[in-house]
This record gives structure tokens, sequence and C-alpha cells, in this order.
């Protein structure tokens, strides 16, 4: 069953838990061994209305943010005070890349916020252009000196909604 994900998307809706082992673990003990990519690595399965993946790990067992399962998977379990900080400021795309992840404080988290690099007027700028066309996301990315998942979330109105 399919249900219509927060970018109107269709997303697999694995939330019974049944399909933990068969489906979801496998997928992500295959994602912790290919090499490590660049691009951000956008969760397959269901999404909360945040964006974020999430799964259920077993029939009736509690729900589990995909994000945080896989950044601890990597480098170990959350240090107290700490949460997921995506360096590409694409958790809310359903970002699950290890690379793209670490445990950071909440005040280091917020300092990755594209509102601390970028004013109004300058992400205004940035949505012009790139509807405009002709310009990648990764080529404003590098103009204006922030992340390529930043600009996603401007372009697509995530942020700095007027
Ligand atoms: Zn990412």
């Amino acid at each position: 069953m399919a249900r219509a994900g927060p970018r109107g998307d269709d997303v697999v809706a694995v939330m019974s838990g049944r399909e933990y082992h068969s489906v979801i673990r496998p997928w992500v003990d295959a994602l912790l061994e290919q090499d490590p990519t660049e691009d951000c690595i956008i969760w397959p399965f269901g999404r909360t209305s945040k964006g974020y993946g999430e799964f259920v790990d077993q029939p009736g067992g509690r729900t589990r943010a995909a994000h945080v399962v896989i950044c601890e998977r990597t480098h170990g379990p959350c240090p107290s005070g700490m949460e997921v900080s995506h360096s590409c400021n694409n958790g809310r795309g359903g970002c699950v890349n290890p690379a793209h992840m670490i445990w950071d404080t909440r005040t280091g988290n917020r300092r990755n916020a594209p509102n601390v690099v970028l004013t109004p007027e300058k992400a205004e700028a940035i949505r012009a252009r790139y509807e405009a066309g002709g310009v990648s996301m990764r080529a404003l990315g590098r103009e204006y000196g922030v992340n390529h998942g930043t600009i996603r979330a401007i372009v697509t109105g995530e942020t700095w909604k007027p």
C-alpha cells in the first residue's frame, strides 16, 4: 500500500513492523555497507508529516526515526544532550546519508540552519534565479556558500516562505 509523502510523491508505507526484517533492515544494512556518496540518500519508506523517515521495528513495536537509528549505527549511541545534525540541511527531505549526519548539540545544529547564513532577500534571489532556469541547485549553493540541500529547501518553499 502506498500513501502520498510530504512532497506528494508515493512512498511505501511500511508501518506495521512486519516488513522490518525482510525489507527495512536489509535496506539499512546495504546503505551502511555501500561506499560513501556525496548526494543525499532519501529514505524510501514511511515518512513523518515533517518529512523524516520512520519505521516500526517489529509488529506492535515502537516507531523509530530512521535518521536517528542510522546515525546511531554510524557514530554510536547519541551522547547526552545531542541530536542528529544534517550537514546537508535536508533532514526534512528524508535524507539518511550516513556521511551527512553527525551528533551535535542543539545549538550546533541551529548553526547549520539556512537562516543563519542567508537573509530573506538572498533567499528570494536564489528562488527567482532557480525558477528562471539554467542554473543548478549545486551551482547556486557554491555561489552563495551554502549546501545544495539548503538551496533545495529554499526553492521548494520549505524555508523562507514569503
Ligand atoms: Zn543529505
